[in-house]
């Protein structure tokens, strides 16, 4: 196959309820419009059928390629080989569990046309999700945004069209943990917004518990911010001050009152709550010591073990 205009990139981690249907409505979509297309799924090495199911479909249909995993990897290093091996010269990204329509596409499209190198869907709501996914969420997206300097638009995953320039420059920084919505922010290049609802799950469950968001969010701060680090800064003086005024107000005490000075309790107190601050700073600069040595060791963001479809690769 001549290489297409679109691909699409769909990362997959035991999805074996939803495959199916999702290779269907992107099928639907795709053909609709009317340029030569591809379907790249990643397979993150999904514990279920997943990878069967899709290795089908290629068997069937040349324009489905599958990029299978050694592993485990996790969402964003998936995303990251899909836009690796894709070929296209527009780029969709798209969640395998049908929340975010393939049907926006087309108009997606339209604005590529225009000359937008980015088109990023951007949730007006959610519908069908936990009150507690929909406020974490909400909460996430503000905090990301207050905590780095890159302008990212809140309510913003990775559901969107990316120009093959975009593709590219983000495909060549080296870094290894890659918050992909924040380096395709951080690229640049003409960027707008389409909003849509997003849906509940088609079938199967998160893949995202509460603590591979908490995992996430560090991620995204740790890559974009060192904020974290001046907070700290600014923190320790502060709590200096207090301290030196403190010792002020003893000093007087001692020598110009009849006070005698009692209070073991507060000395425990405050040494506690100091003791409890030094700690948690100390474990956040061990957060980027220890991401410096991830990117540091150079290892690859995943590893593939096979890629089914597509003649030439
Ligand atoms: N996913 C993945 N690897 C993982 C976790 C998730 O490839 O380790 C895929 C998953 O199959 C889905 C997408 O990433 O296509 C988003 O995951 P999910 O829908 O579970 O997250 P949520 O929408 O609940 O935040
Ligand atoms: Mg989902």
């Amino acid at each position: 196959m001549k290489n297409p205009i679109y691909s699409v990139v769909i990362p997959a981690f035991n999805e074996q309820e939803v495959i199916e249907e999702t290779y269907k409505r992107l099928s639907a979509v795709m053909k609709g419009m009317d340029e030569p297309y591809e379907l790249l799924f990643v397979n993150d090495g999904s514990r279920d059928k997943t990878a069967e199911i899709i290795a089908g479909f290629c068997a069937n249909d040349e324009s489905v390629r599958l990029v299978n995993f050694s592993r485990n990897f996790g969402h964003m290093p998936a995303i990251s080989a899909g836009m690796e091996y894709a070929r296209g010269e527009a780029v969709f990204i798209i969640d395998a569990d049908l929340q975010d329509p393939p049907e926006i596409f087309p108009q997606m499209a339209e604005k590529w046309r225009e000359g937008f190198h980015v088109i990023y869907g951007q949730r007006e709501k959610r519908v069908g999700e936990t009150i507690f996914k929909k406020l974490t969420a909400k909460i996430f997206y503000r905090f990301i945004r207050k905590m780095t300097s890159v302008d990212m638009p809140v309510d913003t995953g990775e559901f969107r069209l990316i120009d093959r320039k975009v593709c590219d420059a983000v495909n060549r920084l080296p870094e290894k943990n890659r918050y992909i919505r924040g380096l395709v922010s951080w690229v640049g290049f003409r960027q707008t917004a389409i909003m849509y609802v997003r849906q509940e799950r088609f079938a199967g469950t998160t893949k995202y518990p509460l603590r591979k968001m908490i995992a996430f969010a560090m991620d995204a701060v740790t890559a974009f911010s060192y904020k974290p680090l001046k907070l700290a800064t600014t923190l320790g003086f502060f709590i200096s001050i207090a301290s030196f005024i403190y010792l002020a107000v003893i000093f007087f005490q001692r020598f110009f009152t009849e006070t005698t000075i009692t209070g073991w309790a507060s000395t425990v107190a405050i040494i506690l709550l100091t003791q409890g601050i030094v700690m948690m700073i100390l474990g956040l600069m061990g957060e980027y010591i220890g991401r410096i040595y991830e990117e540091m060791k150079d290892r690859p963001a995943y590893i593939v073990q096979e890629i089914i479809g597509g003649e030439d690769k």
